[in-house]
């Protein structure tokens, strides 16, 4: 890997250093537990360092083990949490700035692991009606957002329903509807699939793949699941507060030790190609899926 990768993605697409979604800069942050004096008794620095930057209109994972400081990273993105030391720009404006909060939370729209914690309205078009209500939009705007982004994450036959009878993979997509209605130019997901089923987390996958595509909204999607990193742009890994790996899918990949190293399990394609290459056959150590290990197996034996 390069020295500093995240510079040279930068560069290397083009952009200049103004256009930034995302900045943080040797971010730290710490939990202090108190007894019942009010005395300090233990200080957990959560975040160490982080230095990350996130491309407007670009898919980026974070990932990382449990307590590696994920959840923690992202509520700084949208200010419910503000860094102990460094700084966090969203679309320019400082998150520590107490001004620029609401136009923080405008842009950043989050999404948390629990949908049953986000819906509050007994049916559905309410519910995704409920944010923009709350910012002021009109109201037939409201209507015209509410039916776009029920389309959008594919859940407009349920606009009617009650909440209560959706799947959890269903109700999470309500959820980024409601955050879609606002209209954020971001939307953080905060591990979204953690509580769903193979079928509710691809679909919600499917659905954040979706919007960053057809709508350019930039996604920051947090996870421990490797697998779930596959498709992003660029991906962080998290290890005790710091990002102790970066790159595309493809060289995160590449470095099973260093993951494993950070209690991230390796997927079995990874594990499979690094098995073959200990064993002398030279696969390339960042296949992605099965299908590409065969299809390699296939040329490296006719080339023998
Ligand atoms: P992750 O999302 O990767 O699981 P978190 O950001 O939740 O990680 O936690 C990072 C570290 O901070 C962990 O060691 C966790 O125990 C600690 N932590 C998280 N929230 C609190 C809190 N409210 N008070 C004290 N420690 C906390």
């Amino acid at each position: 890997m390069v020295d500093n990768p995240h510079d040279t993605w930068h560069h290397e697409r083009g952009l200049k250093d103004g256009e930034i979604m995302i900045q943080a800069k040797d971010v730290s942050f710490e939990y202090f537990r108190r007894d019942a004096e009010g005395n300090v008794v233990e200080v957990k620095r959560a975040l160490d360092g982080i230095n990350l930057r996130v491309k407007p209109g670009s898919f980026v994972a974070v990932l990382g083990a449990n307590g590696s400081g994920k959840s923690t990273f992202a509520k700084h993105l949208n200010a419910l949490l503000t860094p102990a030391e460094g700084v966090i720009y969203v679309d320019g404006k400082d998150t520590s700035d107490p001004g620029q909060e609401l136009a923080v939370r405008k842009t950043a729209g989050m999404v948390f692991q629990n949908p049953d914690n986000q819906i509050i309205a007994g049916i559905v078009q309410e519910d995704v009606g409920f944010g923009p209500e709350n910012i002021g939009v009109p109201t037939e705007e409201i209507w015209k957002r509410v039916e776009n982004s029920l389309k959008s994450v594919g859940m407009y036959a349920y606009r009617e329903s009650s909440p209560n009878h959706l799947s959890g993979g269903q109700k999470q997509r309500v959820a980024i509807a409601g955050i879609m209605a606002m209209k954020p130019k971001c939307i953080i997901l905060d591990e979204p699939t953690a509580m769903l089923d193979p079928q509710g987390r691809r679909s919600v996958l499917q659905t954040a793949h979706q919007l960053n595509k057809e709508e350019q909204i930039t996604v920051i999607l947090i996870t421990h699941y490797m697998e779930e990193v596959v498709n992003a742009d660029y991906v962080y890994v998290m290890g005790d507060g710091q990002v102790r790996l970066e790159g595309t899918p493809r060289q995160i990949f590449a470095e099973p030790a260093e993951l494993e190293r950070w209690r991230l399990g390796v997927p079995e394609i990874t594990k499979i190609a690094f098995g073959l290459h200990s064993a002398g056959v030279p696969v390339p150590m960042d296949v992605l899926d099965a299908e590409e290990l065969a299809q390699w197996l296939l040329e490296y034996r006719k080339g023998r």
